[in-house]
């Protein structure tokens, strides 16, 4: 259940490109990483001045996404995600072990680190798949998730706390006067990062929902210096100290949208030990690549999918779109009963995602995953005065630069794209062209496929 065995299994299936040029991280990898976006699990062998570490990047895609859930199709998957919240189970925890112990640096020094530099005009070095645990006061409450990490000296770090869970735990340690401990897991198997993204109450970890994932095989191990909790197979930790009192600038960093986000004060963590395995796999998450999106839109597609089944009689997929920044638009294929579910639909959506700006719900017919084929819906069968709905002044993402800055407001559009019940649906309807044995044989051989 580590991520190195998932690597090796998709290098089994031939999906691994292996890039043996000398590199830097100093935007050369990250451009390679973006120029191959979405195709190819990519592992970088030769990092200039990191002779210890391999960057990995592009693990997830959407079927490498499948596998690693265990699952043949996606309805399956957006099942077992939200099994594994509703059903989260301790993992076995052990003091010693560790395989990110291999290599220990007491006095840490960040720079260590293959972290990359990815975009013109982003404020420094950033860490971008950082999984971090943290614990309350009195121990009884983990949380799990995932922080971009910019890197500003040898030992320090600036973390952007949106405020939500982890903030809530170091405003709890701020307010006996503590700085609060911290496990910054990198490198682990792709449930367990799919675990620290989805959305479960405060007081529920994220540990045990990747636990319940990967079938009750997840092993963490007790940091010694903060208590807080790493994955024993992660392939490096660094553990510190997220400081109760002292800011720093953090931003600009281009994000899920792919412009660059404010620059705001944020906490400091206090770097004071950095753990890893043998041959190392440091893994970068391109910001705003296809990889990124999908991890961060994941869970929140399978909460759409919840959420609308409860209103229709069947969603057959969700897909937060990749133009829609995988995070602001949603296309969600649903089998309606009487006309006026898809505008339910678009409400259950709404609401099951709060960043969501903008909605499109189609027939099953239509290939939600295709950018053609959902405008095609738009343009056949869709009337702005029956199908649309507008919310003004309700409540966006922080990333999305159109929306309020201040107040962080934004208009949401809901588009219903299916066929009006009442109408001939075979006016609606894709025409085909009949095909023979003989032409499809034709076809395949043109296309290169037989
Ligand atoms: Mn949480």
């Amino acid at each position: 259940m580590s991520l190195r065995a998932f690597l090796e299994d998709c290098a089994r299936r031939g999906e691994v490109l292996e890039i043996g040029e000398l590199l830097s991280t100093r935007y050369e990898i990250a451009s390679v990483i973006k120029a191959l976006d979405g195709g190819p699990l990519l592992v970088f062998k030769r990092v200039e001045g990191h002779p210890s570490f391999k960057v990995v990047s592009n693990i997830c895609n959407r079927p490498r996404l499948m596998r690693a859930l265990g699952a043949e199709h996606v309805e399956e998957a957006y099942r077992k995600l939200i099994e594994a919240s509703e059903r989260p189970s301790e993992p076995k925890v052990s003091s010693s072990g560790l395989a990110a112990e291999e290599h220990v640096m007491e006095k840490p020094d960040l720079g260590k680190l293959p972290v990359l530099l990815h975009y013109e005009g982003d404020a420094g070095p950033y860490i971008t798949s950082a999984v971090i645990s943290a614990r309350s006061p009195d121990g009884n409450i983990e949380n799990v998730s995932v922080h971009r990490l910019l890197v500003v000296g040898r030992d320090k770090l600036v973390i952007r706390l949106v405020p939500r869970h982890l903030y809530k735990l170091w405003r709890m340690a701020a307010d006996e006067g503590r700085d609060l401990g911290v496990a910054i897991s990198i490198g682990v198997h792709p449930a367990v990062m799919l675990a620290s993204t989805t959305p479960v109450p405060f007081g529920v970890s994220e540990f045990h929902v990747a636990n319940t994932l990967l079938g009750g095989r997840l092993k963490l191990f007790e940091c010694s210096e903060t208590g807080a909790r790493a994955p024993a197979e992660a392939e490096v930790v660094i553990e510190g100290f997220i400081k109760a009192r002292e800011l720093a600038p953090e931003g600009p960093l281009v994000d899920i949208t792919g412009t660059h986000d404010a620059i705001r004060q944020q906490p400091v963590i206090e770097v004071r030990r950095i753990m890893w395995r043998e041959g190392a796999y440091y893994h970068a998450i391109l910001p705003a690549g296809v990889e990124h999106k999908l991890l961060m839109g994941f869970p929140r597609e399978a909460e759409i999918w919840r959420a609308v089944s409860k209103v229709v009689p069947r969603v057959v997929a969700v897909n937060l779109s990749v133009g829609g920044c995988g995070w602001l638009h949603a296309i969600i294929a649903v089998e309606k009963n009487v006309d006026g579910d898809a505008k339910n639909a678009i409400m259950a959506a709404f609401s099951a995602h709060p960043s969501l700006k903008h909605v499109v719900v189609v027939d099953p017919d239509i290939d939600i995953y295709n950018p053609a084929d959902v405008e095609w819906a738009i343009a056949t069968r869709f009337q702005a005065s029956e199908d649309l709905i507008i919310v003004p002044n309700a409540r966006g993402s922080s990333l999305d630069p159109s929306a309020d800055q201040e107040t962080g407001l934004t208009t949401k559009v809901g588009i219903d794209a299916t066929i009006p019940l009442g109408r001939d649906k075979r006016a609606f309807e894709r025409a085909k062209v009949p095909l023979t044995a003989r032409a499809e044989a034709v076809i395949r051989r043109l296309l290169g496929r037989g």
